[in-house]
């Protein structure tokens, strides 16, 4: 086997244990004597495993019972426009916080939909940072405030969940669902994109407060409304059945682990540990985002000599540790550290970095 340290920003790695489970159960899951991806989702079998990985997760959560648990498709790009076509009539606006890549096509896809006011935009900053406070710049008569707390691309980090009075808040919380444990009551709607930190694309994990699914237009299609989905327990076509199994089994290797306190105290064992290294270059490497703003998830840095990049992506693939190009619109490289990226990928990473550093420094 020579499985690397897959620092992909998503799809990204899935825990290993996971995968060998799945290889494991893959020609026949348990009684089935099919495989998960072979039988209907209507089935005893697929229903006990889809009731499992939602309980699993509102357990790890700790998801109130007036909250609806989703498991939809479409990608989070789809439920950029989903969210304002079910939170808000055409005559009432939106307020988004952006911070970053995701929360600007966030803004552009909702736009058919609602008039999204832009409340902050951290542009001004090159998105290195989070406003200090929004309590004050939120319309108090916004259908929702929308912001992104984890900028994937820009790596940048809400550490605390935003004041925002009682305007119902949504996050897209993509790349950092799960990271941390989270005070879902704080939230109108949350959503993510799973293959960042639960598990393979094609699945979106949403969380809803059920009393805001009442508000989706009338023209709203069936298969686009939260509330009809939910009336049909995320059954209403097809399913992704495998995603939904292997997020289920994501769940459950975060509560063998002891939650998500544990795995927040592992996170941060590991964003310390990079920026460290960063930091302590003397300049030869370099991340530009405020310290308070610094994401647990992705971490951006450049090289001090962009001429190095190619050979550093070359040598790092080499020596086992992969997908550290860093996203266009920042440059040099990203490492992104999810849930799955053990402490020991995070060594390699920075061991090799030192030793980069001392041959070309
Ligand atoms: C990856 C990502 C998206 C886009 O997800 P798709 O599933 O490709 O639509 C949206 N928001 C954030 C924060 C992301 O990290």
């Amino acid at each position: 086997m020579s499985r690397a340290f897959n620092f992909s920003a998503g799809p990204a790695a899935l825990p290993e244990r996971v995968l060998q489970q799945a290889r494991e159960e893959c020609l026949e899951w348990q009684g089935a004597r099919a495989s998960v991806m072979e039988i209907s989702h209507r089935g005893k079998d697929f229903m006990r495993i889809a009731a499992q990985a939602e309980q699993d997760l509102r357990d790890l959560l700790k998801v109130p019972d007036n909250y609806r648990v989703l498991f939809l498709q479409g990608g989070a790009t789809q439920h950029f426009a989903q969210v304002p076509m079910n939170l808000c009539t055409p005559d009432q606006s939106a307020d988004y916080i952006v911070t970053g890549a995701w929360g600007q096509k966030a803004v552009s896809e909702a736009a058919p939909y609602v008039s999204p006011r832009v409340a902050v935009d951290m542009q001004a900053s090159n998105y290195t940072d989070v406003p200090a406070s929004v309590r004050d710049v939120v319309d108090p008569a916004a259908a929702y405030v929308h912001y992104t707390p984890n900028e994937t691309i820009h790596g940048v980090e809400f550490h605390a969940v935003p004041d925002v009075g009682d305007v119902p808040l949504i996050g897209d919380f993509s790349s950092t669902i799960l990271s941390r444990p989270l005070d879902v009551s704080r939230f109108g709607l949350i959503y993510a994109g799973a293959q960042k930190n639960i598990g393979p694309s094609g699945l979106v994990l949403v969380i809803a407060r059920d009393d805001l699914l009442q508000n989706a237009r009338a023209r709203t299609a069936k298969v686009l409304s939260y509330a009809a989905q939910a009336a049909s327990d995320s059954m209403l076509n097809t399913p992704p059945t495998f995603a939904w199994y292997l997020a289920g089994l994501v769940f459950k290797w975060l509560r063998d682990l002891g939650g998500l306190d544990v795995i927040e105290q592992r996170n941060i064992e590991k964003a310390e540990l990079l920026y460290a290294c960063i930091d302590e270059s003397g300049g030869f490497y370099r991340n530009s985002v405020a310290i308070g703003a610094r994401s647990r998830m992705n971490v951006p840095f450049t090289l001090n000599d962009s001429g190095l990049d190619g050979l550093f992506l070359q040598e790092s693939e080499a020596a086992g540790l992969l997908a550290l190009k860093g996203h266009k619109a920042v440059g040099g490289m990203r490492a992104s550290i999810y849930n799955a990226m053990p402490v020991d990928g995070v060594a390699a990473l920075t061991a090799f970095m030192r030793e980069f550093a001392r041959r070309h420094g």
